[in-house]
Order: C-alpha cells, then sequence, then structure tokens
C-alpha cells in the first residue's frame, strides 16, 4: 500500500498533516511521465532536533531525507541525509504545528520548486544510490548529488543513510544558505510567526523538545510566538527578525500571493525568473 508507513505513524484527527488522496498521487504519476520537471520542496522541522526534510516528487509521492545540518551550497561539504518514509504530494505545501504525536513540532515551508533527474531512469539511480539532479527552487538552485553511503557515514544507520551534495556550479558558494535565508517561502515568517499563527500555547505542559539545542529553541519561539499573539513586542532578549515586524501588520496580501505561488509550484514546468535572486548571494558573506 503506498504510504503504508507514512500513515501508520500518524493520527489524522489530531495532526495538521494532509492524509494523501490516493486519487491525487495517481494523477501525479500519470502527469510524470510525460512531464520534464516534477515537484521538490524542503521542510525546516523543529521536533525533538531541528532538521531539513528534503523531498522530491516521484512516482505520485514525495521521496524524503531527513537531513539534520541542512542543504549547504559548498560542494566541500557533505550533509547526511536520511532516508524516510515516502510522503503524500499534498505535503509538499504543508506548512502548520504538529502538536502532538509524531513529529511534534513546527514545520517551515522552507523552499519549493522543481526538480529535473539528471539520469533517465530515477528508480534504477535510486537502487544503485547515487541519484543525479538539477533543482530550480527559491533557494536551492543547479546541479546535486543524492549518494547512498551503505552506513559507512558516522550517525548514519545502513541503507537509509545517504549525502546530500552540491555539484560544483554558478549556483555553488560559501554562503550558509540555512542561515542567510532561514525563513519561509510560504508565509516569510519564522517559525515564531507560524506558532504565533496557531496556537503558541499548545506546548504548555508537554514540549516536543525539552532539553539540548532544540529545547532551548523552542523555548524562545514559544516566547516570541506568545508575545506577537498577544500583540506585545517581544522581550529584549528575544528579539524578532525586522522584517518579521515590519510586515505584521500588512503582511495578509504577500502571504496571500505566495501561498499561491506556493500552490502552483507543483504545477508549473519551468521556471527561471521567479527568484527574486538570480544568483542567491553564493558570493555574499553570512553574519
Ligand atoms: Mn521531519
Amino acid at each position: 500500500m503506498v504510504l503504508e508507513k507514512y500513515k501508520a505513524k500518524r493520527n489524522f484527527t489530531s495532526t495538521p498533516e494532509p492524509a494523501g488522496d490516493p486519487k491525487l498521487a495517481e494523477e501525479r504519476a500519470q502527469h510524470e511521465t510525460t512531464a520534464k520537471t516534477r515537484f521538490f520542496c524542503v521542510q525546516k522541522h523543529l521536533a525533538s532536533h531541528l532538521h531539513y526534510d528534503f523531498r522530491l516528487e516521484h512516482r505520485g509521492v514525495l521521496l524524503s531525507w531527513a537531513v539534520p545540518k541542512g542543504p549547504s551550497l559548498d560542494p566541500r561539504t557533505k550533509r547526511l541525509a536520511m532516508m524516510v518514509e515516502d510522503h503524500p504530494i499534498e505535503y509538499g505545501t504543508f506548512e502548520g504545528v504538529i502538536p502532538e504525536g509524531y513529529g511534534a513540532g513546527i514545520v517551515m515551508l522552507w523552499d519549493v520548486g522543481t526538480w529535473t533527474p539528471e539520469s533517465p531512469d530515477v528508480d534504477a539511480a535510486l537502487k544503485k544510490g547515487d541519484l543525479k539532479f538539477t533543482l530550480d527552487g527559491y533557494k536551492l538552485k543547479g546541479s546535486w548529488v543524492l549518494v547512498r553511503t551503505g552506513g559507512r557515514y558516522p550517525g548514519g544507520s545502513g541503507d537509509r543513510s545517504w549525502l546530500l551534495i552540491k555539484h560544483r556550479d554558478d549556483w555553488a558558494g560559501e554562503v550558509d544558505i540555512t542561515a542567510f535565508a532561514p525563513k519561509s517561502v510560504k508565509s516569510e515568517g519564522d517559525f515564531e510567526d507560524i506558532l504565533a499563527q496557531d496556537r503558541p500555547d499548545v506546548w504548555e505542559s508537554h514540549r516536543p523538545a525539552k532539553g539540548g539545542e532544540a529545547g532551548a529553541m523552542l523555548a524562545k519561539i514559544i516566547d516570541k510566538a506568545a508575545a506577537l499573539k498577544a500583540g506585545r513586542t517581544p522581550s529584549p532578549d528575544a528579539p524578532a527578525p525586522a522584517a518579521a515586524r515590519k510586515t505584521a501588520g500588512t503582511s495578509s496580501q504577500s502571504r496571500t500571493g505566495r501561498a499561491r505561488a506556493v500552490k502552483t509550484a507543483a504545477k508549473r514546468s519551468t521556471s527561471s525568473t521567479r527568484s527574486p535572486k538570480k544568483k542567491p548571494a553564493a558570493k555574499r558573506r553570512t553574519t
């Protein structure tokens, strides 16, 4: 059964995540046979640990890898990518709060666009453990590869562990893209904005991350979200990003516009003009 593992892990009465419509999966799989490009997205997910879920559309579902440190534009930096269960195609535009259960935390749509396989037979490439592809997203572009490690990588396990590596091209660079472009491509907000749209008090008694970096990060985000919700200025030790403040009163229009762009991303076949920056600051330094 398609998406069996995905469904087994979730209780759809308590999570806002999509259950996955088999008819849509079938339609997308059909479309794939003629389409040159397919949907891809990256979701930044603060759960028990912060990670980036990298998803490529294939055969009507989203093949998924959890990348703890997120993608790197530097070809010398190989990023561990743990293959996880396939996700429904509808998951590709999901952003929101998972209040409890599997994956409890905050999901941000961090990048979205299309991908093109660089080898004609994707199934054979996956089986071989060497999938080369081109991305055309807001943040990630150019040629990349996912290589299965066979468990030789520290922190990896068995045939689930892959490496996500940027190929050397015009879109490669030393900028830390996760720090340079940390926010949502759907709502343009940060984690606290997403939480404030939902229920900032959701984890009063049972936080998905309690200790460590993720726990500290989540505690700050909960404070900021509560302040945003209450219309207060967050406390000085937890300053909200200037851009979020600036657009707080007028964001609904741009939010809608961007959300529409995201919704159509799955349908578009090519995109060369949608990125605000042709080369996303590859040569620029981060702070
Ligand atoms: Mn995740």
